[in-house]
């Protein structure tokens, strides 16, 4: 296939993705997106750059919250034995154009098995719990598991700027954020299992309350359902799954 009728099938699919409820790059193709973030440099060289470019700290004034009525409503979710697969973890400001990005934890638990944790440098630790939904109560539940390692991603976004291949990295706190706050208050360390830029991509459920054409875990009735929700404000990392 010649070049012109190649690009021209890419924008017809990217069309019909998004028309789909899809989210698609904007300048690359779906193939040249996936190239360009295996193109990351190595994990420890990316964590070392998030280290030292973490994001602005500056208002810390509601990071730990109080409960609704008293009541820890970390707690209360779990009590609900909600469909594993349907957990998600939502983190935002970075990325996407500051769309809020939906993990499922589920694929990104799968991801992480057999990885060695890592020891968080002190920024990284406080990146981890700054980008998270700290509810106060409920650090005093978690206390006996506070050792265990947490669950992090890395995402890398290729862009082209200027036709030059460019990538923005961020660091995303998915599983362990209430242990990294208990460790964080406490000045203890805090070591996570990483998720490379690929696994992240694909342990994305939703970008925004799009569709992720990279997600592994595929779109069932119930994804679709949740997808809904989510753009009716009645799912999401503050609104439990009814
Ligand atoms: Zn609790």
């Amino acid at each position: 296939m010649r070049r012109s009728e190649r690009e021209r099938q890419a924008r017809k699919t990217a069309y019909q993705m998004s028309k789909n409820g899809f989210w698609v790059p904007k300048d690359l193709s779906l193939d040249e997106y996936l190239a360009g973030v295996k193109s990351h440099p190595t994990i420890p060289e990316m964590l070392n750059y998030l280290s030292e470019n973490h994001r602005d700290w500056e208002d810390e004034s509601d990071l730990f919250r109080p409960s609704k009525d008293g009541v820890c409503e970390k707690c209360s979710v779990r009590t609900l034995n909600l469909d594993p697969t349907s957990e998600l973890k939502s983190t935002s400001n970075t990325g996407f154009e500051g769309a809020e990005v939906h993990f499922s934890k589920f694929i990104a638990d799968r991801f992480a098995v057999g990885k060695e944790p890592i020891t968080l440098t002190l920024n990284l630790h406080r990146e981890f719990v700054y980008q998270s939904w700290i509810e106060a109560a409920h650090l005093g539940h978690i206390r006996e598991h506070m050792d265990e390692p947490g669950l992090a991603a890395i995402e890398a976004q290729p862009e082209l700027n200027d036709g030059a291949l460019h990538i923005t990295l961020s660091f995303r706190a998915i599983d362990g954020s209430h242990r990294a706050a208990l460790t964080y208050k406490e000045g203890k360390p805090f070591a996570v299992r990483v998720l490379t830029p690929v696994e992240t991509l694909k342990s994305t459920f939703a970008i925004g309350t799009k569709k992720n054409p990279f997600f592994v875990g595929g779109y069932t009735e119930a994804a679709e359902l949740l997808l809904e929700q989510m753009t009716r404000g009645e799912a999401g990392p503050n609104a439990p799954l009814k």
